[in-house]
């Protein structure tokens, strides 16, 4: 469950850059999700969740925000969205288990090239951490 060792990487993050910063308390931590990464956010918050009660670290807010996956075309460097809405069901369900099935299903919409580059929505991030001084 790669949740977990996530949650507990962005908590040792944080509670690094918390030290460094000086920070007495955290308070709230904004963490930004790629779209295509394999995360079930349910998951993600109980394991974020669970990791600060066992540090004893209590109160902190944590706000979990999606980031759009953006795809470069290598051929005309047109750049483009992922768009669930005109894919079908099954394929849309696919991506959701396995990103890897977006390069096999698309174009890009402006030259037809299957040749392109995620250049967003990949990947988990701390985006920001709010504390006490
Ligand atoms: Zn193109």
């Amino acid at each position: 469950m790669h949740e977990w060792a996530l949650a507990e990487s962005i908590i040792t993050t944080a509670v690094e850059v918390a030290e460094r910063e000086k920070l007495k308390k955290i308070e709230e931590i904004d963490i930004s999700l790629g779209e295509l990464q394999q995360i079930e956010e349910d998951i993600f918050r109980f394991a974020l969740d669970e990791i600060l009660k066992s540090m004893n670290l209590r109160n902190i807010k944590i706000v979990i925000e999606t980031e759009n996956a953006v795809f470069e075309c290598n051929k005309c460097k047109h750049t483009w969205n992922f768009e669930k809405d005109k894919l079908d069901e099954a394929e849309a369900e696919a991506i959701h288990f396995l990103p890897e099935m977006a390069f096999v299903h698309m174009r890009c919409p402006s030259c037809g090239s299957p040749d392109f580059t995620v250049i967003k929505g990949r990947g988990v991030s701390i985006t920001s951490i709010k504390g006490e001084k």
